[in-house]
């Protein structure tokens, strides 16, 4: 049940021994257990990644090892609160999503709820404080989180023609204050949730930044496209998925050519410096930053928020080989593959070898376009290669029964 290793565990056994009031020994083994119950529990959940939140498990778990008393309390309870609402969204993504999409709307619709920083997830969405045609209300976290939902709508729209997360106009739903100090954002399966920050590892006021926001309305897209799983090899194209498209809104937004942008996700968001992830060098955007970007580092069980280097360089490399605005080339490439092509349980080398028949099919046979998306993904360890016949009756089997199942048949 314990878990033996560790400074704060080697400290805490060192004091144990070594204090000789009795009543002291008593308190500390209390503590002990009980903290090390809590880690080993939390640890326990976050085995079952179900769901994602826009800063990853493993920051928050280095925390609880090396942090002070108060960082560590902190930390537990972000954990804990990502693995209830992980739950939820894995009931969601189980159940029928047109539950919750009310599509049929041609027009975006928003609504932020105000959940003045109570913290329990029973109580979402919370007070509607913000609507389609109403003014800014002078809350800085509210007024960001609405204009950039905006702005990732517009993106999809003028971009990829898509009519918000579900393509059928579903209503966006977002929650702002939820908990004091929370320093994470969640999308549960239905709606984006945004903490306030503060809490001692994120700024506050920066969840609402608008590559977090594009990030997390990515993963309902993902939810209704794909459904990539959120474990293994499907978990990282999810979570990459949700930084390519990010980083693509983020370049539209502030009209960036590839070479204009700086590739990082959570830019000047964490107390401590750097940013929470870096497609060009993943692993290198933060002192404790644990992503992979090469298949040959790549071990069962690894999160999703780790193994999404591997993806995200390949990406990365691909937009820079063809230059100019991504989303008109590689992303292009990168939505068909991510709306028609990859399903459930696609790994690595499927999502290799779809973008790399994309690019023929929009591009053409020996394209630039092509020839990228292959260096790219042999940059990262994969080789990109056609599909065989066997391949694409299986796909196409999939693709009808996805149609099928839209449609209600
Ligand atoms: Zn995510």
């Amino acid at each position: 049940m314990f878990v033996t290793k560790g400074p704060f565990i080697r400290r805490t056994l060192n004091s144990y021994f070594t204090t000789p009031n009795s009543r002291m020994k008593k308190i500390m083994r209390a503590n002990f257990i009980d903290r090390n119950w809590r880690l080993h529990n939390v640890q326990r959940l976050h085995h079952n990644e179900a769901v994602c939140c826009f800063v990853p498990d493993y920051v928050f778990e280095q925390v609880i090892r090396d942090g002070s008393r108060e960082e560590r309390d902190k930390a537990i309870h972000i954990l804990k609160l990502s693995e209830r609402l992980r739950s939820q969204r894995h009931f969601v993504s189980a159940t029928d999503p047109k539950r919750f999409g009310i599509g049929g709307h041609t027009e975006r619709r928003r609504v932020v709820y105000d959940m003045h920083n109570i913290g329990d997830d029973n109580l979402l969405p919370g007070d509607p404080v913000r609507y389609e045609d109403s003014t800014d209300t002078g809350d800085s976290n509210i007024d960001k989180c609405f204009n950039h939902t905006g702005s990732v709508y517009d993106f999809y729209n003028q971009i990829f023609s898509r009519n918000s997360m579900d393509g059928e106009g579903m209503a966006m739903y977002s929650s702002v204050h939820f908990d004091e100090d929370l320093d994470n954002a969640f999308w549960n399966g239905r709606q984006m949730t945004y903490g306030n920050g503060g809490g001692g590892f994120i700024k506050p006021g920066t969840l609402t930044d608008l590559i977090v926001v594009a990030h997390e309305l990515t993963h309902g897209v993902t939810q209704y496209e794909s459904n990539l799983a959120y474990s293994g090899q499907p978990g990282g194209l999810n979570e990459s998925m949700s930084d390519v498209f990010a980083i693509m809104c983020d370049q539209w937004v502030n009209k960036q050519t590839v070479n204009d942008s700086h590739w990082l996700i959570g830019k000047d968001i964490m107390v401590r410096g750097g940013a929470l992830r870096s497609m060009k060098s993943p692993g290198g955007a933060h002192p404790g930053d644990r992503q992979v970007s090469h298949v040959r580092d790549y071990r069962e069980g690894m999160g999703p928020h780790q193994c999404s280097g591997i993806p995200n360089k390949a990406f990365y490399t691909a937009c820079m080989k063809v230059g100019g605005n991504s989303y008109e080339t590689i992303g292009k490439i990168w939505y068909i593959a991510l709306k028609d092509r990859l399903s459930r349980l696609s790994q690595f080398q499927d999502a290799a070898n779809h973008t790399y028949t994309i690019a023929a099919e929009l591009f053409g046979e020996d394209s630039n376009e092509q020839k990228a998306v292959a260096s790219g993904w042999s940059e990262v360890g994969v080789e990109a290669r056609k599909p065989t016949v066997e391949e694409i009756i299986v796909e196409r089997k999939k693709l009808l029964s996805k149609i099928d199942s839209r449609l209600g048949r």
